[in-house]
């Protein structure tokens, strides 16, 4: 990761600060002094602050607003992907915690951390996401019910699970759902003669999108919101 990311992470140094220290070379990594924020520092080096040697920070959790048109991949030949949003900037290996569609918006996690994000996305999880769509169709009661209940959707040999949908209006709903099969709601929209034609997740488990984040902004999670999952 960048020097100055990291120097803001162990150290009470922001950013800023972080660059300035580097320049009056006051940093060293692995005896040489570094002058330059953006060097790449990786687990393993020595780095030394004042000649005081850091320890290399512990894992890193981020929520995103994911804006529509973004790829949920580590690169993809044709369109932007979400890493591209924060990697960067970061200088981590993220990865991607539960996929969300091109043209789907809302919250996506990004961590460092392999276990976590198994317990979220494991087949096991009972870890619910909450999707607010906008429905082509006015959706009746009885589709709502058979949503809930479980529906089968193409090419899948068991019904999905229960889920909980909620009525917006005619055409918007709630839909919680358990899975994370691929497509999952706009083919369970499709098993009951609908059509999904704007889909945004603003919850997972416990964890709701904040509302003063916009569209391809992110923020690091807190110490408790981590220990949700
Ligand atoms: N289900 C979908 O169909 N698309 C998403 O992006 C997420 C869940």
């Amino acid at each position: 990761m960048r020097l100055d990311f990291y120097l803001s992470h162990v150290t009470d140094l922001a950013r800023k600060a972080a660059k300035i220290a580097a320049s009056k070379k006051r940093v060293t990594v692995n005896g040489e002094i570094v002058k330059k924020a953006n060097y790449m520092v990786q687990e393993g080096d020595v780095i030394c602050l004042d000649d005081v040697q850091l320890a290399w920070p512990s894992e890193g959790y981020y929520v995103m607003h994911k804006p529509a048109g973004y790829v949920c991949a580590n690169h993809d030949p044709e369109h932007p992907v979400v890493l591209d949003l924060l990697s960067s900037h970061l200088g981590q290996e993220l990865n991607i915690v539960g996929r969300l569609d091109k043209d789907t918006t809302g919250l996506l996690l990004l961590t460092t951390d392999g276990q976590w994000l198994h317990r979220i996305t494991s087949p096991k999880s009972d870890c619910g996401k909450r999707y607010r769509m906008t429905l082509v169709e006015p959706i009746s009661d009885e589709a709502l019910k058979e949503l809930e209940e479980g529906v089968m959707l193409n090419g899948e040999r068991d019904p999905t699970l229960p889920a909980i949908a909620e009525r917006i209006s005619d055409c918007e709903i709630y839909l919680t759902i358990q899975e994370g099969k691929y497509h999952q709601v706009k083919r369970m929209l499709a098993a009951v003669g609908n059509k999904v034609e704007l889909l945004h997740r603003d919850q997972i488990g416990q964890l709701t999108l904040d509302a003063d984040i916009q569209a391809g902004e992110f923020r690091e999670l807190t110490a408790a919101e981590v220990a949700y999952f």
